[in-house]
């Protein structure tokens, strides 16, 4: 089965690539953009965050197309998540591939349109030709070619595409309308999945992700005229001292193979109102990244105890918590893209732990043993001129498909 693919795509090559990459580029044109609601007014264009219909229908047009039957779950119209379905999942193997139809803001330094992709020495260039539309081509295509080479019964395990929504951003409100919400409803229901979403250029596997904490501290002053400052408790000098505090404070954890230390970024402050008005009160946020064993209240603790060193009345809050999460670097998944990889690549992708989060977390999290891995350079992501390589493109649906083949057959 693996051969008759490969012919396919030694045959087929340019044909593939013409359609992964019109595909990609059709795809960057929509303004998928997606920002927390308060940004929401400098994009006047956009009616609500994401947009991510106008990529979905897309999706839609080119599963009907090859015949894919396929369900679509939204929280709220116009944020779909659209999720193909090629096999039949009589092993009980199902693999999840999916990849985000938003993306972030353009910003600033573009040599072209951002939502005009330029196709230049064997690269493309636009907001999203990397994160994430790219890499969904790639799959849609992957897909279409299982279907067309195999059958539909060669497969004895489920083939999903997932074209989701709602990565990139984060209302304070947490309602989430991608990955999270799919969980939640239960809604997912998947063996192995695989998350085009780091870059790495396929050299890597991310086979473990740090927990994500942030924190809310306020100091708590009292308010006095400026030129009486005696009368009032001065905040910003509480948390002065407090930050002194914060640069030196070191957790007690066990380091992680994978996963390496934990890390602290005091990220945001703020307090005061005017010159001539002591401040009442001051706040800042802290992002932590964990590794295994550092438990909540731990960490929750180990803060709180912090103010209590300190002169000064603070509050400590957390605003959101998710716990690390690692998977076994000798599992099905993992073994299945190293050996593919050696074969198709020319070399075997290497597993690692990373600091920042991906769908592959809360899928993790969900009892789906997930990994990160997918074409392009990591430093493309978020920045102008954004760019991927057309031919990893090309060699990720390969490798998809003879992916898919391993795990469900
Ligand atoms: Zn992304």
């Amino acid at each position: 089965m693996k051969d008759s693919i490969k012919k396919y795509f030694r045959e087929n090559y340019k044909k593939i690539e013409e359609e992964i990459v019109n595909l990609t580029c059709e795809m960057v044109r929509e303004k998928t953009i997606n920002v927390i609601s308060e940004k929401l007014p400098e994009f006047p264009f956009l009616k609500f965050r994401g947009e991510e219909y106008r990529v979905g229908n897309i999706v839609k047009r080119e599963l009907e197309k090859y015949k894919i039957p396929y369900e679509e779950y939204s929280r709220m119209e116009g944020r779909p998540n659209i999720i193909g379905k090629i096999g039949k999942d009589e092993s009980g193997k199902r693999l999840l591939m999916a990849a985000h139809m938003d993306v972030v803001p353009a910003g600033d330094g573009w040599d072209t349109d951002p939502f005009d992709p330029v196709i230049k020495d064997g690269f493309i260039y636009g907001r999203g030709v990397l994160d994430d539309k790219g890499p969904l081509a790639s799959i849609l295509v992957a897909g279409k070619i299982l279907k067309e080479v195999l059958g539909d019964n060669a497969l004895s395990g489920e083939f999903q595409i997932a074209a989701l929504s709602d990565e990139e951003a984060e209302d304070p409100d947490g309602i989430d309308y991608g990955v999270k919400f799919l969980v939640e409803e239960n809604l997912i229901n998947a063996t192995f999945s695989i998350i085009p979403d780091i870059g790495e250029n396929m050299k890597r596997i991310d086979i473990a992700e740090k927990g994500r904490a942030v924190f809310k501290i306020t100091a708590i002053g009292k308010q006095a005229h400026g030129s009486t400052p005696e009368r009032g408790i001065n905040a910003i000098y509480k948390m002065a001292h407090l930050i002194n505090e914060i640069e030196k404070l070191k957790f007690k954890y066990e380091v992680s193979p994978t996963l390496g230390h934990p890390t602290l970024n005091l990220g945001e402050i703020h307090g005061g109102a005017a010159p001539n008005i002591v401040p009442g009160d001051c706040y800042i946020y802290i992002d932590i990244r964990s590794v295994p064993g550092m438990t909540k209240e731990y960490v929750f603790n180990t803060l709180k105890s912090l103010t209590q060193k300190v002169d000064g009345k603070f509050e400590v809050e957390l605003l959101s918590w998710n716990e690390p999460h690692e998977i076994s670097p000798d599992n099905d998944l993992v073994k299945a893209i190293q050996i593919n990889g050696k074969d198709v690549l020319g070399f075997e992708p290497e597993p690692f732990g990373m600091g920042g989060g991906t769908f592959a977390k809360t899928l993790n999290l969900a009892g789906i043993t997930s990994v990160g891995w997918g074409p392009g350079d990591d430093e493309a992501y978020h920045v102008a001129n954004e760019y991927v390589e057309i031919k990893q493109l090309v060699d990720f649906s390969l490798m998809t498909c003879l992916i898919a083949i391993d795990l469900l057959t």
